[in-house]
């Protein structure tokens, strides 16, 4: 490939999304970018994130890079110090290292009407020619505005933020919000604890799936040895993530399937009609982001748990306090109250042309042009950004199709074509139209509250399946971007 010019390229973030972009910028033979990392090491989510019991809930098959998969995953529900180290090991596998600067966190970005000028905490600044933004959506805690929060003379942590120096055992433990991540984190906590005592806003359906289930070693051999099969599982296992997309985007009998086997999660582990009735939500099943877990409700059984679904009134200077007058003694507080998703970006301060602030331009919430190009910000792309499907194709698939779309765009700024590439208005409101209509029927649209919805009301995911993602992305529409030459 001949090129007239090396693009400068700085991406943001380590995450899944990160080593995405770098491996394939890389593999179309771009070296001249750096990753800068805010945190120690490399893994985004699953660097933060090390609460106990930690799991992911997507199949391993599933939840790893194509160009990388891992023949040997421990379990078919990866524990989260594993996939952790998976990403490290394809950081290194791929020679990322050397373009890796962690501990440095983005504070600033400007157009500056021929690239970009990104400028670091450390009060270093790297000029380059594209940004991709590659932030993570499950980034920044959610603490919630609870009185008294300050009164406490106990141990509070965020499941986000989890301190594995602090003991949990012979303790009792109060575990604020019920998501994915507090039913996890109750679940581990339940068995060495002298009490946990669950506190409950709004119950969650509960899927029951084998989530501890280890992958035979014999596979994990016959994987190893024969990477065609391995290709193949991950081929099913995207049949498998097709059919379950078509689940929560439209409204068929294979939903109202899924959503049966929800209720009989419910209803075959927990024979107290009392329990049952609090443990019962009332909005449809999937409408929130599925929880599943083969543990949870044995853990509720279980006699040093509790559920308290009464309201919180205040957290005191030994305890929580509901609505009710009841206190409820801890000597620590975990708060499995999830994260500010839409806060994507910032509080990075983003300044494209003309001065235009990614606050302003989001005054009304995230959105991007087909999940990845903004509006007044040339240049900069999103992986995994605004509308992505989160909540229904697999994330790593994603974030290659994204990278490799991005990837296109910067080739052609490599033979000179451009200098700055900027998404018109037109073309990115006529894609936020077609993703409010295609929201309609979605299970996300049934009436629930949940952390997929912006402060405005907005369903933040992509309703579309993967083969209609991937044709929007397949290759850059010139009709949509105003394409710009410099006179630098
Ligand atoms: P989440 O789903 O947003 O759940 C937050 C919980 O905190 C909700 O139950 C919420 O109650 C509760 N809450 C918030 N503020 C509260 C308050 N003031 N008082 C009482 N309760 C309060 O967060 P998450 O569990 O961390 O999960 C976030 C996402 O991370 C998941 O949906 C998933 O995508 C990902 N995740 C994945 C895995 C995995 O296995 N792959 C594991 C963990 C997390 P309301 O519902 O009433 O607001």
């Amino acid at each position: 490939m001949t090129m007239s010019r090396i693009p400068r390229v700085v991406i943001i973030g380590a995450g899944i999304s990160g080593i995405a972009a770098a491996i394939t910028l890389q593999r179309n033979g771009f070296h001249d970018f750096v990753i800068l990392e805010k945190g120690s090491d490399v893994g985004g989510v699953w660097h933060w994130n090390h609460y106990p019991g930690l799991t992911c809930d997507v199949p391993s098959q599933l939840y790893q890079f194509g160009f990388a998969p891992k023949p040997d995953w421990s379990q078919v529900f990866a524990p989260g110090p594993e996939i952790q180290r998976y990403l490290a090991d394809v950081v290194d596998q791929f020679g990322l290292r050397p373009h890796l600067r962690v501990d440095t966190e983005v504070v600033t970005a400007e157009f500056t009407g021929t690239g970009w000028r990104v400028g670091t905490d450390d009060g270093d600044s790297y000029d380059a020619d594209f940004v991709i933004a590659a932030t993570g959506v499950l980034h920044h805690p959610a603490w919630p505005d609870i009185a008294g929060l300050d009164e406490f003379t106990g141990d509070i942590l965020h499941t986000a933020r989890w301190d594995d120096t602090i003991p949990t055992a012979g303790r009792r433990i109060a575990v604020i919000g019920t998501g994915s991540t507090g039913v996890q984190a109750v679940s581990a906590l339940q068995p060495h604890a002298r009490q946990v005592t669950h506190f409950v806003r709004s119950p969650q359906w509960v899927i029951w799936a084998p989530m501890r289930l280890s992958q035979p070693a014999f596979l994990s051999t016959v994987l190893d040895r024969l990477p065609a099969l391995n290709r193949a599982l991950y081929q099913a296992g995207m049949l498998g993530a097709k059919a379950f997309t078509d689940v929560v985007t439209r409204p068929s009998w294979r939903r109202r399937l899924v959503q049966q086997y929800a209720r009989l999660s419910l209803r075959a582990q927990i024979s107290d009609p009392r329990l049952r009735a609090e443990l019962t939500p009332d909005y449809e099943p999937l409408c929130k982001r599925q929880v599943l877990s083969g543990s949870y409700y044995r853990a509720l059984r279980a006699p040093n748990t509790e559920l308290v679904t009464t309201g919180i009134d205040a957290i005191t200077a030994t305890g929580i306090r509901t609505i009710d007058g009841r206190h409820h003694d801890v000597e620590m507080i975990v708060f499995a109250t999830g994260f500010r998703a839409h806060d994507y970006m910032r509080p990075m301060k983003l300044t494209g042309r003309d001065g235009i602030s990614i606050d302003e331009t989001w005054a009304e919430g995230p959105h991007a042009y087909r999940m990845t190009a903004i509006p007044g910000f040339p240049n900069l792309f999103t992986v995994l950004g605004p509308n992505s499907p989160t909540g229904s194709i697999p994330l790593h698939h994603a974030a290659e199709v994204s990278a490799r779309y991005i990837t296109a765009w910067i080739q052609r700024w490599s033979t000179g074509e451009f200098d700055a590439v900027e998404v018109t208005d037109t073309a990115a409101e006529r894609f936020g139209t077609e993703v409010v209509q295609a929201l309609g029927p979605t299970v996300w649209n049934t009436g629930c509250n949940s952390w997929y919805i912006t402060e405005n009301g907005k369903i933040d995911l992509l309703p579309f399946d993967r083969r209609t993602m991937e044709t929007m992305l397949s290759h850059p529409d010139d009709d949509d971007f105003h394409l710009n030459r410099s006179s630098r």
